[in-house]
């Protein structure tokens, strides 16, 4: 199909009603994708499939041509691409204008739940391109199709991945690569680095334009507040505080936290260089690029305060007081820390609240950071904890490599769960729904990617529908290997902002 051709509508009914585009021409330059040549499919995903209200058989509908579609060369009835425009802090400091230099917005269409915005990533350059190619390599666009979809399945508000499309097309990274292209989908793609473009420009009427979008489109209550923009602030503050909390109990790191990778709706945006915590490490640094720590696994929290700072600094002009818009952001540090202790509390099957809880769970951080515990097998195995100890204890002892100072920890744990109401078996079922079985290590995303690499995307598919459901036992033998320590290897991959 020629690029601009239009394909069917993907519902009948579907209808695009393009909001963001509405801004007008000071938030984007409006272009075309640079189709990926012979495209195939690599991944797709059921569940985002059905978010859209696409039909089951959505791949394979010539009418649709979604395989085109997704990989630039078409369009839907109603898409209007284009390159959104901000600027942002990286690594701390002041990067200027950056912009979607290789994500193209689609359009918004309207779905099932609500509308949607659509974009496709690596789909060539745009006038945000800088230096780069415009283009997204298949090992980071499984990474974030992987990413995305897992991070969904914990529970974690994140941007969706509704497939990945491959092509020969060579890239060139630290090697050459191959191209390919991510669909995400989210409600808005809108970053704390949209306003602060507007703001360091002292383009207040538009800076102002976007306050009021968002407002009306996503915060809806805060056009009833005394200083709506300040309510706004606040409302992101609380939203990042609970997606810290979110990546805290599930072990994630996402590895680049700059301002233009921070979603104004407080959604996990930007998959790059992320990780889960295999053992467990506070300083874990997951980005290879990140040689002074910065992002850290421990430090994410603060640094979701520092980036709410930034934009709170973008929207002085419209809080028109830097009082008020301190006090905005001050509501973080209790959301945050309340949103966490409920979330250590939840994982250790904790229903009641008490003063010692939180010296509970950091004395169990010690010990597992002491001991370098895997951080996902300790807090499952720890749902089969029994409070009269018995023989079950041993596979969550033997974690540990200081067995005794775990031993006195066990004992204050049965002592607290002692005052805890119901049975040893409720317990188990309430924290398997918190403590996941299954997270995206590196080691099983780069099985799959090697794999994928080869033209067996088999493995991908498999990793897929395992991180769709990663609270659920899944014990056939087959699946249970992808619940298992890593190997050895695992320690040597080395993910960095190259992708
Ligand atoms: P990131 O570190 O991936 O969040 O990217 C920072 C900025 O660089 C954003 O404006 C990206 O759109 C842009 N960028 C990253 N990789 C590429 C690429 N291969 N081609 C063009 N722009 C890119
Ligand atoms: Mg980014």
């Amino acid at each position: 199909m020629m690029m601009d051709e239009t394909a069917a509508a993907p519902r009948a009914a579907a209808t695009w009603p393009n909001r963001f585009r509405g801004l007008g021409d000071a938030f984007f330059t409006a272009l075309p994708a640079e189709p990926l040549p012979d495209p195939h499919w690599v991944a797709t995903s059921a569940s985002c499939a059905a978010l859209l209200g696409l039909p089951p058989d959505w791949t394979s509908r010539a009418d649709l041509d979604a395989l085109h579609v997704l990989s630039g060369q078409g369009r839907w009835p109603g898409m209007t691409p284009l390159a959104t425009v901000y600027s942002g802090h990286q690594f701390g400091v002041w990067a200027g204008q950056l912009g979607d230099g290789r994500a193209l917005w689609l359009g918004e269409m309207d779905t099932p739940a609500g509308p949607l915005e659509i974009q496709l990533k690596g789909a060539g350059r745009t006038p945000y391109s800088r230096m780069g190619d415009g283009r997204a390599v298949l090992r980071s666009s499984i990474r974030e199709f992987l990413g995305s979809e897992a991070m969904h399945g914990l529970g974690v508000p994140t941007t969706r991945a509704l497939c990945v499309t491959g092509s020969a097309l060579p890239v060139r990274r630290e090697t050459i690569e191959t191209a390919a292209v991510v669909t995400r989908v989210a409600p808005s793609f809108i970053r704390f680095g949209h306003f602060e473009h507007f703001a360091h420009h002292d383009l207040h009427a538009e800076l102002r334009q976007l306050a009021d979008f968002v407002i009306a489109h996503h915060f809806p209550a805060c056009r009833e507040a005394a200083n709506p923009y300040a309510a706004l602030l606040e409302q992101v503050a609380l939203r990042t505080a609970d997606l810290m909390a979110d990546w805290q109990a599930v072990g994630f790191c996402h590895g680049v936290m700059n301002t233009d990778n921070m979603s104004i709706l407080g959604l996990t945006i930007d998959y790059g260089p992320f990780g889960f915590l295999d053992a467990f490490d506070p300083g874990h640094i997951c980005n290879h690029s990140d040689s002074q720590g910065r992002y850290a696994w421990a430090r994410q929290p603060n640094v979701g305060f520092w980036n709410l700072h930034a934009l709170a600094q973008a929207l002085l002009p419209l809080i028109g007081d830097s009082d008020l818009a301190l006090a905005a952001l001050e509501p973080y540090k209790t959301g945050f820390a309340d949103a966490l202790l409920a979330r250590w509390r939840a994982k250790l099957g904790l229903q009641t609240r008490e003063d010692g809880d939180r010296e509970l769970v950091d004395d169990l951080l010690r010990l597992m950071a002491a001991d370098r515990c895997d951080f996902t097998i300790t807090f499952r195995r720890l749902g089969r904890f029994a409070t009269a100890g018995g023989a079950d204890d041993a596979v969550i002892r033997d974690l540990f490599i200081d067995r005794a100072a775990f031993d006195g920890w066990a004992t204050r744990y049965a002592q607290r769960l002692a005052r805890e109401p119901g049975t040893d078996a409720e317990r188990t079922v309430r924290m398997d729904r918190v403590n996941p079985k299954f997270v995206l290590r590196n080691h099983l995303a780069e099985v799959a990617i090697q794999a994928a690499q080869g033209g067996d995307f088999s493995a991908t598919e498999r990793l897929l529908q395992v991180l769709q459901r990663p609270y659920d036992e899944q014990d056939d033998a087959a699946t249970t290997a992808y619940a298992g320590f890593p190997p050895e290897w695992a320690q040597s991959i080395e993910v960095s902002c190259s992708s």
